[in-house]
């Protein structure tokens, strides 16, 4: 494409037009991922999107389980060693996977195996806790025997919080004590899309 500048010479400029899916790569869940009356990701506030982050660790069951969900006692065990849950947290799960290699693993099998949320972990965290959102190192928040009627993301999502899914190098986090930043332009209508998830520690 070509253009001229303000003193009417024509400058080599390069621009595409880009199509995507919202739920591609390392994305965000809107609210409205499911149900068009929630919160947008415009309508997300920024404060909403840099949040303390929390890492709990399930890579040893994940070893033995590639359906290995987080349960209120995986919490528990995060909270004796490192304190409750810092208010307006987002919880990542680590279960020591490349999310992208997973997906494609997946697709080879025709399977739906995943780790994710359990249902019980993400009513605690909503309702015991003040969490504002969820994060794992595979492809759905629901961990994979639960993909097909989605309880977490039902429940969660329509509580108004967020979800991020594909996010990767977790074993590089800290458990506790680092920032998140959530960069995703704040398109008016998108019930998601891909981010920068950026750790600060
Ligand atoms: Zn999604």
């Amino acid at each position: 494409m070509e253009s001229v500048d303000g003193s009417g010479v024509a400058v080599g400029m390069k621009m595409h037009r880009l199509a995507l899916i919202e739920h591609t790569g390392t994305h965000i869940d809107a609210p409205s991922h499911f149900g068009e009356q929630f919160k947008s990701l415009g309508e997300i506030p920024l404060s909403d999107l840099v949040v303390p982050l929390v890492v709990v660790d399930i890579s040893a069951k994940a070893a033995k389980s590639r359906d290995a969900q987080v349960e209120p006692a995986d919490v528990l065990a995060w909270e004796r060693r490192h304190g409750r849950l810092p208010d307006g947290c987002c919880v990542a799960v680590h279960s020591g996977w490349d999310p992208f290699a997973e997906m494609a693993r997946n697709q080879a099998a025709h399977s739906h195996n995943s780790t994710g949320f359990g249902i019980e972990a993400a009513r605690m965290l909503a309702e015991k806790r003040r969490v504002k959102g969820i994060a794992v190192d595979a492809m759905t928040i629901d961990s994979g025997p639960n993909v097909p009627s989605y309880p977490v993301h039902q429940f969660w999502l329509r509580s108004g919080r967020w979800g991020i899914e594909g996010i990767t190098n977790l074993r590089s986090v800290p458990p506790v004590g680092a920032l998140l930043v959530v960069g995703a332009a704040p398109i008016a209508e998108a019930t998601g899309l891909p981010v920068r998830a950026i750790a600060l520690f």
